[in-house]
């Protein structure tokens, strides 16, 4: 039957790692939000941040969202073009957090992703998924670690994909960007009354999994 599983949490917890995981259990779709943010982040730069709601509206009827495939094999896209490596930079991830404060965009992101998963199951990873975007989800879960323990994650994942980082310049960016998403006056970070939440920084990957797991059902 439908369903849907929300995970959201602050930069670098892993997110996106383990919806792919256990949408890919599940065999169902995963869909990473933050990747629909930092598209826009990366196309309309900061400047969107001054444009009227109306100028900005007729920008973002430009991106057109979908979603297709299951488990690992889910494919995000925007256009037609599956998003690509060129968003994961932090200098992005910054970039997709400024655009992120503005309602037309939380508006344009909320109605793509709330069709998306009027289409399809979904494991649904952000900031907003539990509290505004799906309030009725299966399961809610939050994933939280330490700030320090992120930026070490983030680090390595990063290094993985070829984009070594400073860790002592990511524990701030990351530190400055969490501030922003959870200070905002839209849909600011943070666990949905009815989530689990889910403390990782003594966890490795495979004990997260296995957390959310027991609460979203095999
Ligand atoms: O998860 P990720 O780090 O890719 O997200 C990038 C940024 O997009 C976040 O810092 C946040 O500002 C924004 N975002 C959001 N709501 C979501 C997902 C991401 O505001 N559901």
């Amino acid at each position: 039957s439908h369903r849907i599983i929300t995970l959201d949490g602050p930069a670098g917890v892993g997110k996106t790692t383990l919806a792919r995981r256990v949408a890919q259990a599940l065999g169902i779709a995963y869909l990473d939000t933050g990747a629909m943010y930092r598209t826009l982040g990366w196309k309309l730069g900061a400047e969107a941040e001054n444009l009227t709601d109306e100028q900005l509206r007729a920008q973002l009827a430009g991106f057109r969202f979908s979603l297709s495939g299951t488990g690992a094999d889910s494919v995000l896209a925007v256009n037609g073009v599956p998003v690509g490596q060129e968003i994961r930079s932090e200098t992005v991830g910054m970039l997709a957090s400024v655009v992120a404060k503005l309602a037309p965009v939380r508006d344009a992101m909320k109605a793509a992703q709330q069709a998306m998963g009027a289409e399809t199951s979904l494991v649904a990873e952000g900031r907003d998924m539990g509290t505004v975007v799906f309030p009725n989800a299966t399961c809610k879960i939050f994933l939280d670690a330490t700030p320090q323990e992120r930026a070490r994650r983030r680090h390595e994942q990063l290094a993985a994909m070829g984009q070594p980082a400073d860790l002592a310049e990511l524990t701030e960016q990351i530190r400055l960007r969490d501030e922003q998403d959870r200070n905002r006056a839209i849909a600011p970070l943070r666990p949905a009354h009815d989530a689990v939440i889910v403390d990782t920084t003594a966890l490795d990957i495979n004990g997260v999994f296995e957390e959310i797991m027991r609460h979203a059902g095999r």
